[in-house]
């Protein structure tokens, strides 16, 4: 199964994705891990990509596809894969149907509000990539699933979330009504608590 999470910056696409990867043992594509991985080992990619993440604007798209197109060549996709920020534009969707075939894309739709609450208080984990939130952390500051330190991200302050937001409104929300119009929608309540977010899509996927 290929499947597309879809959602705002801070809908859980993150927290869903670790955990349907874990169920579903498919490995789990994220542009923005990609992109991440690649500004710490300091590569080329990496250079060009921080200078538009630190705006909170897309990396441009003949960086990002080119990217996602080497990764599904990749031999382990083959059991299926779950991509987790891409695509985020029309056109990365356009481009992304002439080389794979995505079966089901699901929106984790959420109060659009809440967001920059809920994503500068957001910490993640600098090792394995868990989030947390500073409302329920009680002041610890590792992972509890690795035991590595517990960092903001670079992009989660406010004013480079408020961007990303507009991102996605102008940009990545048009994607609902691509993949409504191809057959392939369907949509989780991510307003809800975790478990039960996770619950409907393994009910959705079966
Ligand atoms: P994320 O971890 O998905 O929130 O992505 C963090 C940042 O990486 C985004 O704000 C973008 O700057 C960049 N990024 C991630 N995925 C894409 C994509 N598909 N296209 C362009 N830029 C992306």
């Amino acid at each position: 199964m290929n499947i597309i999470l879809l959602g705002a910056p801070g809908a859980g696409k993150g927290t869903q994705a670790t955990k349907l990867v874990d169920k579903y043992q498919i490995p789990h594509i994220s542009t923005g891990d990609i992109f991440r991985y690649n500004i710490k080992n300091q590569t080329p990619i990496g250079v060009v990509a921080k200078s538009y993440i630190d705006k909170g604007q897309l990396v441009p798209d003949e960086v990002t596809v080119e990217i996602v197109k080497q990764r599904l060549n990749e031999k382990d996709v083959e059991v299926g894969y779950l991509l987790d920020g891409f695509p985020r534009n029309i056109f990365q969707a356009e481009e992304l149907d002439k080389f794979a075939t995505i079966d089901k894309v699901i929106d984790i739709s959420v109060n659009l509000d809440k967001l920059l609450k809920r994503i500068t208080g957001r910490r993640v984990c600098s090792k394995c990539g868990e989030s947390y939130h500073v409302d329920t952390l009680n002041g610890v500051t590792t992972c509890s699933r690795c035991g590595a330190d517990l960092i903001q991200r670079a992009d989660d302050n406010e004013a480079t979330v408020e961007k990303r937001l507009t991102v996605y409104k102008e940009q990545t929300a048009p994607l609902i009504d691509y993949y409504k119009k191809a057959g392939k929608l369907v949509t989780v309540d991510g307003d809800k608590a975790i478990d039960e977010v996770f619950n409907s899509i393994v009910e959705i996927l079966g």
